[in-house]
């Protein structure tokens, strides 16, 4: 029997990925893993403990010191990641808008991300899965076959974020959401310890213009051929 696939999904914010990853979990009958959940999680307890932005060089090492000692639980059971902080339920309070640039900060500390990366590979070794995150083809799971990069213009993945925002009750101006991809899609690009790139190993597929039932079909097919190659 072939093992459940692992399925990397990286690109920057409001390029689709979660809806692309979830329903392509569902098909896969693997877990949606959303790596950035992690990432928001260490952002908000940097942020309880009234560490402020942008991240000065002694909060850096407290955040790091903080990723060592907390207790963070994963549940990827469901069809979405919930996450524990040391026992209590976060996973709507890591959606707040302002958790956004504290996850981007914290994700720029070596510390935190071989924490999380450990926790990752952890999770997707017992059953497969499809992971969504920034580095996952080139630093989680930089064997697997199965790598995407999506993205879309700028424009697009703002009025995404935009209502997604407003959905979950927290919405914000236009030109507040725009700057604040701009940001994360500079900080990520560009920290030194895994930033967000793609190589000629990933499958680029631009969301802008395209159904996701499309892209979700696309992919499943492009995995399931990879795996019968591998079988033959
Ligand atoms: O995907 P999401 O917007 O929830 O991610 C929040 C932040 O977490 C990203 O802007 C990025 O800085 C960080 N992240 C990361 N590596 C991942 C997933 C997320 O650095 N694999």
């Amino acid at each position: 029997m072939t093992p459940p696939p692992i399925v990397a999904i990286d690109g920057p914010s409001g390029a689709g990925k979660s809806t692309v990853a979830k329903a392509l979990a569902a098909r896969l009958h693997v877990p949606y893993i959303d790596t950035g959940a992690m990432y928001r999680a260490i952002g908000l307890a940097a942020r309880e403990r009234g560490i402020t932005l942008p991240l000065a060089k002694a909060d850096a090492d407290r955040v790091a010191a903080l990723a060592e000692s907390l207790s963070l639980d994963l549940d990827v059971t469901g069809g979405q990641t919930r996450v524990r902080l040391n026992g209590r339920d976060i996973t709507d309070a890591i959606r707040l808008p302002e958790i956004s640039l504290y996850a981007s900060a914290v994700s720029a500390i070596p510390a935190v991300r071989r924490r999380l990366v450990a926790e990752q590979r952890r999770l997707a070794g017992r059953a497969g899965g499809v992971l969504e995150g920034r580095d996952i083809g080139t630093r989680v799971f930089p064997d697997t076959p199965h790598k995407f990069f999506l993205t879309a213009p700028l424009d697009v993945r703002a009025e995404r974020r935009s209502r997604e925002l407003a959905a979950r009750g927290t919405p914000q101006p236009e030109e507040v959401v725009r700057a604040e991809i701009e940001r994360r899609d500079h900080d990520d690009s560009t920290r030194s310890d895994s930033p967000l790139t793609f190589d000629e190993s990933y499958t680029l597929i631009d969301t802008g213009r395209r159904p996701v039932n499309e892209i979700v079909v696309e992919l499943e097919e492009r995995i399931e051929k990879m795996r019968g190659q591998v079988l033959t």
